[in-house]
């Protein structure tokens, strides 16, 4: 059995502001530190329940915080951006199921630390008609492949958002939002027992026929992006065969891989 811990770094143990995850701030030492742990309590779960193959791709800002030299040596890293799928990068029909460590709530969430969707350029983005945030639209590349998300970890708003779209997912709630800025946390400890816990669940429920099932998009998959400011949407709209309304852009997209690689290039250019 093979599992992608895709992670993140705004739903890490005790992240509640900006610096902490920005590497060019002295705080962000400390808490990337926090993800590697949180992803190691993750990959021990999955190998203790009978994962054979563990795979971990990083997908905070240039994809470069997780700890190599201190991931479970039996962690497989995926390092660096852009990689074809990003924060994806891995998943394919061989991967049996996807845990999202350290993710957060989309943009304009109440009580939800650092919530946004994708950059700060973003204000929603519909697939279908259907409101997602960045777990939804990774959520739908697994599905893609046929591939459930069997795991999240994150403050109770994000572990709830993600649960809604996707079914009854096992989450481990590492702090309480209370605000976007301000949470009440647990201690690293306890928060990794417990994602140490939800992981072994997940992967018992894969073994016993329980998981969730993937998220797949009907398609063609109808993409509506709402940015921030017109200006954003000034951009994104010179790419060939986007509408255009307001601040709002639309495409048509024949299958999720190329949805997912439209809507990055869009976000791009919006800056
Ligand atoms: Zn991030």
């Amino acid at each position: 059995m093979k599992i992608l811990i895709a992670a993140d770094m705004e739903g890490v143990t005790g992240v509640v502001n900006w610096d902490q995850v920005n590497p060019s701030h002295a705080e962000y030492a400390r808490f990337r530190k926090l993800m590697t742990e949180d992803v190691n309590a993750a990959a021990r779960g999955a190998f203790d329940a009978g994962a054979d193959e563990v795979l971990a791709v990083d997908g905070h800002h240039d994809g470069a915080n997780l700890l190599v030299e201190e991931l479970d040596p039996r962690v497989r890293l995926i390092s660096g951006s852009p990689a074809p799928l990003s924060m994806m990068q891995g998943v394919d029909e061989t991967v049996d199921g996807v845990f999202f460590v350290g993710y957060h709530a989309r943009a304009g969430t109440q009580n939800a630390i650092l919530d946004h969707t994708w950059s700060g350029a973003v204000m929603n983005v519909w697939l279908n008609d259907v409101l997602v945030g960045e777990f939804g639209l990774n959520a739908a590349v697994a599905g893609h492949f046929g591939v459930p998300v069997l795991l999240v970890t994150g403050d109770q708003t994000a572990c709830a958002q993600t649960a809604a779209l996707l079914g009854e997912l096992e989450m481990a709630v590492v702090k309480q939002a209370l605000g976007r800025f301000s949470a009440e946390c647990r201690s690293p400890q306890l928060a990794q027992q417990e994602i140490y816990e939800a992981a072994v669940r997940a992967v018992s429920r894969l073994e016993q026929g329980d998981a969730p099932e993937p998220f797949i998009v009907d398609l063609p998959v109808q993409v509506r992006i709402e940015f921030a400011k017109s200006s954003q949407a000034d951009h994104a709209e010179l790419i060939a065969g986007l509408r255009r309304e307001g601040t709002r852009v639309s495409f048509q997209a024949g299958e999720m891989l190329s949805a997912y690689h439209t809507f990055r290039a869009v976000v791009e250019l919006a800056g």
